[in-house]
């Protein structure tokens, strides 16, 4: 039987510096592009990959989210979560997951950087396993998973003019994405002038989602909402700060337009309340925060009992990306991902090989496991010590 051998944590960083020759020199649609950005502005781009090797000699990778602090789920990879897997089978994976949560739950496993390390190495079991199967994980999954992922673009950032959010929105379109999602927060009537100004860009059919971020309070978010409305939102997201479930519930209650949330919930528990609350239209949990595939499917499952779209979340490197592709291809009901276009070489030259969209869809990674795989050389450049 394969047991796990090791469980190694790799911590990295691609600052926007390097990228814009000096802190000084990143323009603000990238140090800001969010109106979460305002407390801790964005530096750059972070990951923590997982790799695990079984006693046979094989290894799997996995991705803990990383942002903004990619050390921190290293050491709690690799110090407090790899001990209590040495030595256990390597399958099944929800038994290896299970023994993750509960060693979690004595320290507040529900939220941060905890689950993510979570994440990062169940993700890596599901590698593993698919790779010592000689299957791609979505196969594994599911026999007749699907070969095309429909995803949409994201994000428009905070850009200074409407015609300036307009050409952006326009790029995604040319590069044949269906559906745009553009950043808002930045006061009703601004969001919504963008929002026009994209909505015209884009025409009448492609999706247009607006993302807040948490920016707004109830009556501001409501405020939005109505504004938005004729211009046919396909859902406003996060619209109140996300640690506040009964702000969402009593937006949703009257908003005119479909609501989002998702990317802040870390465990199977606080997806479902979003849902079972009736908080949301569409549920955007991220695979590399929320414990990995097993907790996409239970999220899934739940989503499609009460009505609920899936959108997965798309900020992440490269085996994030590969492994959201994989388990939206297995959901018995098509759901939809993130195609997350904001600068970042971590998904585009950490792994190989890249994957991208075409005609508003990625095609299934082929190969087992993701079939993506990191770059060594790439690993030692953009490694990043405590
Ligand atoms: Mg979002």
């Amino acid at each position: 039987m394969s047991r796990i051998a090791t469980i190694e944590a790799f911590a990295l960083e691609a600052r926007f510096a390097d990228y814009f020759g000096g802190t000084q020199h990143v323009p603000p649609a990238f140090s800001q592009p969010a109106a979460h950005f305002r407390a801790l502005p964005r530096l750059g781009q972070a990951s923590t990959l997982v790799r695990v090797r079984d006693t046979e000699g094989h290894e799997g990778w996995g991705e803990s989210w990383g942002l903004p602090l990619p050390q921190a789920s290293a050491l709690l990879v690799e110090k407090l979560l790899a001990p209590v897997l040495k030595g256990a089978a390597t399958e099944p994976v929800d038994a290896c997951a299970e023994l993750l949560w509960t060693c979690a739950r004595q320290y507040g496993h529900d939220k941060g950087f905890l689950p993510e390390a979570i994440s990062g190495i169940e993700l890596a079991l599901w590698d593993l396993a698919g790779r010592r199967a000689g299957k791609p994980v979505a196969q594994m999954l599911n026999p007749q998973a699907r070969e095309r992922i429909a995803c949409y673009a994201s994000p428009v950032p905070f850009l200074d003019r409407p015609e300036q959010s307009a050409a952006a929105a326009r790029a995604f379109a040319e590069q044949g994405h269906r559906g745009v999602k553009l950043k808002v927060g930045r006061g009703v009537e601004t969001d919504r002038t963008h929002a026009a100004a994209v909505r015209a860009a884009l025409g009448p059919q492609a999706e247009l989602m607006l993302d807040a971020n948490g920016a707004y309070g109830v009556e501001s978010a409501l405020q939005l909402a109505r504004a938005v409305e004729p211009l046919r939102i396909a859902w406003l997201e996060e619209p109140v700060a996300p640690d506040d479930l009964d702000a969402l519930v009593r937006v949703k209650r009257n908003s005119p337009v479909p609501l989002a949330a998702g990317e802040h919930e870390f465990c199977p528990a606080g997806l479902r309340a979003l849902v079972e609350r009736g908080a949301v239209d569409v549920l955007t949990p991220n695979v590399s925060r929320c414990g990995g595939i097993g907790a996409v499917r239970s999220a899934a499952a739940c989503a499609r009992e009460h009505g609920v779209r899936l959108a997965l979340h798309g900020v992440g490197a490269g085996i994030t990306l590969a492994a959201s592709l994989h388990v939206l291809a297995a959901l018995p009901v098509e759901g939809l991902f993130e195609a997350n276009r904001f600068l970042n070489p971590l998904r585009e030259s950490l792994t190989q090989p890249v994957l991208s969209a075409r005609d508003g869809a990625f095609d299934l990674p082929a190969g087992p496991g993701w079939g993506v795989t990191p770059h060594p050389e790439a690993l030692r450049r953009f490694a990043v010590s405590a």
